[in-house]
């Protein structure tokens, strides 16, 4: 098993603790998958001054220089596009095509985010004396902090670390304990391209003995965070007082409205990719389905039985549709959802177990007579479990849609056009798709969630980005 170091200032870093984790094939659990550094306080300091150090320099390149690196790093994963997503695949557990995916969003992102070294401006304005130059720029952060959850454990530090650096920032990053991998291979694809030293610093361990200590340094000047609602939460209170700018997207528990008009196998097909695609492990997977009563008997049928063929096992094998759960935990949280949901009064009608194998496999699981105050309504599970609550019209159809802490994709399947522009005004979430599946997103656009599902005042991905890792300067220049 390959072991891992921390990279650090341009160098592979022991951990001062000499502790690493081992981290296993969740689908073939004797497969180890490499070993990463439990990294203490020191490691992470040695980071900080690393990148705080590395930040003029950077700052002081011309962006496209900056830009044509980032290409370079495109190139270089571009060209082992499939040893990459079979590593994926050991690390978290989503299928081939799955992690193939991922790792081509990762060079498209690294593309898309290079192209606006060319593009960022800021305005020239008409001043209020003669002879004046009056324009705004938009100038880096400073060293910036980056910790992201494990489901997507390459392209989550990508779309975070490309708009980053493009712009000038120096980056410290924290991965997920869970999939620490990628992101340490992402760092060698970044050295291999010819970044400074110290630009990037990428240290692996617990967020919970790094964490403080990592949002809490003065010499951090922003903190983009993913993951969940409980941790994102506990970090603002702890980067507030600094006034550090901080960008949290966090869970969800997105809805598919099915309306009396869908067509119903085109709705079981956004349901079972919404729900099931990557094993149900994204922020944006769907969780509940709101269906017309009219329909729902029908729809609740085809759609378990569309559960019931998904081809459950190790990601890497031919034909296989679902992967494993991440980890042992949440295939534990994952089945003890459908007992609670049981207990409360719901019905499983598909799946609702572990899955035969060596690994952490769930069945896909659809449960009906789900009322939306039950646990399965209002909380994520973050696996492939799907609650079917029925309702009487459009009305309480949105009304449910809207009634959880989260708001961060929610997806309506009609082909009636007042139905969708009823749901695109009145449905709470920060993306709303008509007649596709609540996951996936576009690098162009806005992404980011409402309510709970986001700190709001930023987006990720396209403008956004650029947005959070510069701030404008103004400035003045009295030519008499
Ligand atoms: P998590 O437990 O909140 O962990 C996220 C990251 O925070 C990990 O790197 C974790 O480190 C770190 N962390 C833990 N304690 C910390 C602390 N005290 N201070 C600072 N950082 C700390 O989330 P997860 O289980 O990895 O990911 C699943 C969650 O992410 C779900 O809720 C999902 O919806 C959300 N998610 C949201 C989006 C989005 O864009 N909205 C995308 C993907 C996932 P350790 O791993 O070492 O604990």
């Amino acid at each position: 098993m390959q072991t891992y170091r921390n990279y650090i200032g341009g160098d592979w870093v022991e951990p001062s603790s000499g502790n690493y984790s081992e981290i296993r094939n969740p689908a073939q659990l004797d497969e180890g998958v490499g070993r990463a550094p439990l990294s203490g306080i020191v490691d992470l300091d040695q980071a900080i001054a690393a990148a705080a150090a590395a930040f003029p320099a950077w700052a002081g390149r011309a962006a496209p220089e900056r830009g044509r690196i980032l290409h370079k790093v495109a190139n270089i994963i571009e060209g082992q596009i499939d040893a990459w997503a079979a590593e994926l695949t050991r690390e978290e557990g989503k299928t081939r095509t799955e992690a193939r995916m991922e790792v081509v969003r990762a060079v498209e992102l690294f593309r898309y985010f290079a192209g606006e070294a060319w593009r960022v401006g800021g305005d020239v304005l008409p001043a209020d004396t003669p002879n004046t130059l009056l324009y705004s720029v938009r100038v880096p952060l400073g060293v910036v902090a980056i910790i992201t959850p494990w489901n997507f454990p390459l392209s989550i530090p990508v779309w975070k670390m490309a708009p980053a650096l493009v712009m000038g920032n120096t980056v410290v990053i924290k991965p997920a304990s869970a999939t620490p991998i990628m992101a340490l291979r992402l760092m060698g694809a970044l050295h291999e391209a010819g970044l400074p030293a110290g630009v990037v610093n990428c240290v692996t361990g617990s967020g919970g003995v790094l964490g403080d200590a990592l949002v809490t340094d003065t010499r951090i000047k922003a903190v983009s965070f993913t993951g969940s609602y409980a941790i994102g939460h506990a970090l603002y209170q702890k980067t507030a007082p600094r006034l550090v700018r901080t960008h949290l997207e966090m869970g969800g528990k997105n809805p598919v409205i099915v309306a009396a008009d869908a067509d119903l196998d085109k709705a079981v097909n956004i349901c079972v990719r919404g729900g099931f695609g990557l094993t149900g492990q994204a922020c944006t997977a769907t969780s509940r389905v709101i269906v017309d009563r009219s329909i729902a008997q029908e729809f609740s049928a085809r759609l378990a039985a569309a559960a019931q063929k998904i081809v459950v096992g190790p990601g890497l094998t031919d034909g296989v549709q679902m992967g494993p759960a991440v980890s042992a935990s949440q295939r534990d949280i994952d089945l003890a959802f459908v007992e609670i949901a049981s207990e409360e009064g719901a019905t499983v009608v598909a799946g609702g177990t572990a899955a035969e194998g060596y690994g952490y496999f769930v069945k896909p699981t659809v449960i009906t007579g789900v009322r939306r105050d039950m646990r399965i309504a209002q909380e994520e599970v973050f696996g492939p479990v799907i609650g079917i609550i029925e309702v009487g019209d459009m009305a309480e159809a949105i009304a449910v849609c809207n009634d959880v802490a989260y708001g961060l994709s929610a997806t309506i399947v009609t082909n009636d056009v007042r139905n969708s522009i009823r749901f695109a005004e009145q449905a709470e979430a920060g993306m709303l798709k008509v007649n596709q599946p609540t996951a996936g997103v576009s690098i162009q656009a806005p992404f980011g969630g409402f309510k709970q599902s986001g700190s709001g005042m930023f987006r990720e991905m396209g403008k956004g980005a650029v947005e959070f890792f510069t701030q404008q300067k103004t400035i003045y220049i009295d030519g008499q």
